[in-house]
């Protein structure tokens, strides 16, 4: 069997060490596979290159992807998706491995119908939003940099009795967010799926100034209430406090992946060769209540992912 392998999307810490796996899972099977650089638009511009075991030497602790990722708008229309499939078809391609968040999901499928090929997505985004899973690759990896870097802020707005809207990462979704709310002992946790007026949190600020709390993190997802200088000095008028911003942006995309991370990315990897092994198709591969689990890729993009309610309260409980 040939398997194909890509990496697409937003990168996320893990997928150097998920491409290990799929390499070597693949090969102890017998299988040979081949490494698409520049995700879904390296498969239109025929981009392949075998990759052996010894190829994926030392990157288990890396970030990034050593396959290169893009965002490729060609690739969502039916011209794109047909020069991928003449490619992958050109190169005897059986079996595709998708790693990449919800989008890259969404472009397996499409590719999968138009050409006929098999794939197996495994989940790795920063994000966390595909339905039907508890945890991606590279998602404990992006909240533990973000917590590290709210633990140094705070020392900051303790110390000056500050205000600071933390923005971090999650598209127009707040998983990230609200775990690095809980995690970073944050006092809000604003967050898409919980709509609040800039006019609360004022309120709020307020109220708790006047129990003795001068200092506080908001942790705003980026998808949440729009811009954070703006939402600071409409906040620094309506509550008198001095606001500042901190956008994390792309430190949280990098860098060293968790030992969490990598085990996930062994273990997902592991099981993506399986399903090809097995020829159960379109699939995706994830966590799921501790365990592995494969789903049907369709149904999975039918289905919304659900924020957990009782953790977004908890972030107000424990912030008095
Ligand atoms: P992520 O996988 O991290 O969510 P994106 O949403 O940017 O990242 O998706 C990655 C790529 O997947 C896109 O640039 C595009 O090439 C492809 N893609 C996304 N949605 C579709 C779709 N509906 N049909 C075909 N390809 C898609």
């Amino acid at each position: 069997m040939n398997i194909a392998i890509i990496t697409s999307g937003g990168d996320a810490p893990g997928m150097n060490a998920a491409i290990r796996a799929v390499v070597r899972s693949a090969s102890g099977q017998g299988f040979k596979t081949l490494g698409v650089e520049k995700g879904f638009l390296g498969l239109i511009e025929n981009l392949f290159k075998l990759l052996t075991p010894r190829d994926v030497s030392g990157i288990i602790n890396t970030g990034g992807s050593i396959l290169k990722s893009s965002r490729c708008d060609l690739f969502k229309t039916p011209e794109g998706l047909e020069k991928a499939s003449e490619n992958l078809k050109s190169r005897r391609v059986d079996w595709v491995i998708t790693m990449g968040g919800d989008g890259s999901m969404r472009g397996a499928l499409s590719l999968s119908e138009v050409s006929g090929i098999p794939v197996t997505v495994i989940a790795s985004s920063i994000d966390n939003d595909i339905a039907g899973i508890d945890e991606t690759i590279g998602f404990d990896s992006a909240v533990n940099t973000a917590v590290q870097a709210i633990d140094k802020i705070r020392d900051t707005a303790v110390t000056y009795d500050r205000v600071f809207i933390v923005e971090v990462m999650g598209r127009n979704r707040g998983f990230l967010a609200l775990e690095v709310a809980l995690a970073s002992g944050a006092e809000f946790a604003v967050i898409p799926e919980h709509p609040i007026t800039v006019e609360e949190i004022a309120k709020r600020i307020k109220q708790m100034g006047e129990i003795g709390k001068r200092s506080s993190i908001i942790v705003k997802a980026e998808g949440a209430i729009g811009d954070p200088f703006q939402m600071a000095s409409k906040l620094r008028e309506l509550t008198g406090y001095d606001l500042r911003v901190t956008v994390l942006g792309y430190i949280q995309r990098g860098g060293v992946p968790t030992a969490r991370s990598r085990n996930l990315a062994c273990l997902f990897g592991k099981r993506a060769v399986e399903l090809a092994a097995e020829r159960k198709k379109n699939r995706i591969v994830g966590l799921k209540d501790g365990q592995v689990v494969d789903l049907n890729i369709r149904e999975v993009c039918e289905s919304i992912k659900k924020i957990d309610d009782e953790k977004y309260e908890l972030v107000s409980i424990l912030a008095i």
